[in-house]
């Protein structure tokens, strides 16, 4: 059984029926990535990365806002907030480094009304206790100052949040990995997961027709989306995962704004409200907005295009919203459902059978966690 060649890369890599891993760690998102770059070096070629796509980045880590968060959302001691804060440094430094396109650019949470104003005291004191660095509330005139264009009676500034180019960072941790001897499979889908006391067999389906099964030791349970239904047919005990969408429209033109602009988060949580992005080319982006779903859905529907001028205008009155059209859209694999409240991520060593990390609702902000992730699960196994 032949795993389709690495796409672009001319590697090509044979796994035979009955090939034993230490580690075999599943998706090749921004977290399987980050955690195969993190754990390769430790392993001497014994640990496989599996993605059932043609190549890496296919599924919710290329359909994101690309903010590195600054960690002010999330209750304190929540793993949301540790990951986040500690991602964002080494996201940094990573970049830094290793020349991978980014921008500090600062964000601005604006208030519009008084609820509002009290509900950014509420983040600005959570995010120092989480530990986001340089916060600052600003009056209008502070925030009318830095952004012109931007209605708010007041605001949060977070110097440190900022963007990067998430294909680049990827490709980053994917070669991390590979020249640190990790095998990585491409069109490998894994349909189902059995514990044998010690390790566990993992059956695939790979290029049609053949499937055919594998033992790993230990196994890292990263495919976001489909990261439940496997968590089950290993007979773990498994909360729902909900599919939240959201959708993004982008601007025709000359973006008025120079900082991420962000209204103040709805209550109980859900999203944080249809904000303004700048990507690395200057293009200005707003959403993502949420609305649950039965299936993955990548459509953006054109009809919502008066919500998000609705929700736009509320901060940015002058913003010609007739250039609005629609972009692109992601889905949230979300703890949370519509009436629940705060969800934290679950990254959990099963006790039933020690060995499998189930990583469960890996939502935002899973991209700027990604590094601190893989050194939660390293820590986890010891290595
Ligand atoms: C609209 C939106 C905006 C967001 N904005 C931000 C942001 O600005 N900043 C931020 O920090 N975070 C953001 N996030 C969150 C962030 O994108 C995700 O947390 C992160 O990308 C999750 O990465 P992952 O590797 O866990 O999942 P994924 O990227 O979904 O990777 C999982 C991989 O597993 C593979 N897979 C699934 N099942 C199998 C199987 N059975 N066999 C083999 N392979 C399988 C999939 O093909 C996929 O490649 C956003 C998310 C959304 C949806």
């Amino acid at each position: 059984m032949a795993f389709r060649p690495d796409t672009g890369c001319g590697w090509q890599y044979t796994v035979k029926k009955m090939d034993n891993f230490a580690i075999t760690i599943i998706g090749a998102g921004i977290v399987g990535l980050a955690t195969a770059a993190r754990l390769a070096p430790k392993l001497a070629g014994k640990l496989l990365l599996v993605e059932r796509h043609e190549s890496f980045g296919r599924e919710t880590s290329s359909r994101n806002s690309e903010v590195i968060h600054a960690g002010i959302y999330y209750p304190e001691n929540s793993l949301k907030a540790r990951l986040c804060v500690s991602g964002s440094r080494q996201i940094y430094q990573i970049c830094q480094k290793n020349n991978i396109a980014h921008r500090r650019l600062g964000k601005l949470i604006v208030a519009t009304s008084t609820a509002e104003e009290a509900s950014l005291n509420d983040l600005f004191e959570q995010g120092r206790r989480n530990g986001a660095a340089n916060l600052k509330l600003l009056n209008a005139a502070q925030s009318h100052a830095l952004e012109p264009q931007v209605k708010a009676q007041a605001a949060l500034f977070s110097p440190d949040s900022g963007i990067v180019d998430s294909h680049k960072l990827l490709r980053f941790f994917y070669h991390q990995a590979k020249n640190n001897g990790a095998t990585i499979a491409f069109h490998a889908e894994i349909t189902r997961i059995t514990p044998r006391q010690p390790g566990f067999q993992l059956d695939c389906s790979g290029p049609a027709p053949e499937n055919y099964n594998f033992n790993s030791d230990i196994v890292i349970n990263c495919a976001g989306l489909d990261a439940a239904r496997l968590s089950r047919s290993a007979g773990f005990t498994t909360p729902n995962i909900h599919y939240a969408k959201g959708s993004y429209f982008s601007y025709n033109g000359k973006s008025p704004l120079a900082h991420l602009v962000y209204p103040a988060p709805p209550p109980r949580g859900h999203g944080l409200g249809i904000h303004a992005t700048i990507d690395l080319g200057g293009r200005l982006r707003f959403g993502p907005d949420l609305k649950y779903c039965d299936q993955p859905d990548y459509q953006v529907d054109a009809t919502h295009q008066s919500q998000f001028t609705a929700a736009i205008k509320r901060y940015l009155p002058t913003l010609d919203t007739r250039r609005l059209t629609p972009d692109m859209a992601g889905i949230r694999p979300r703890l949370q459902g519509p009436d629940d409240p705060f969800s934290d991520f679950i990254i959990r060593n099963e006790i039933q059978a020690p060995g499998f990390i189930n990583l469960l609702g890996i939502e935002s902000p899973g991209l700027t966690a990604a590094p601190a992730i893989a050194a939660e699960i390293a820590r986890m196994l010891n290595l």
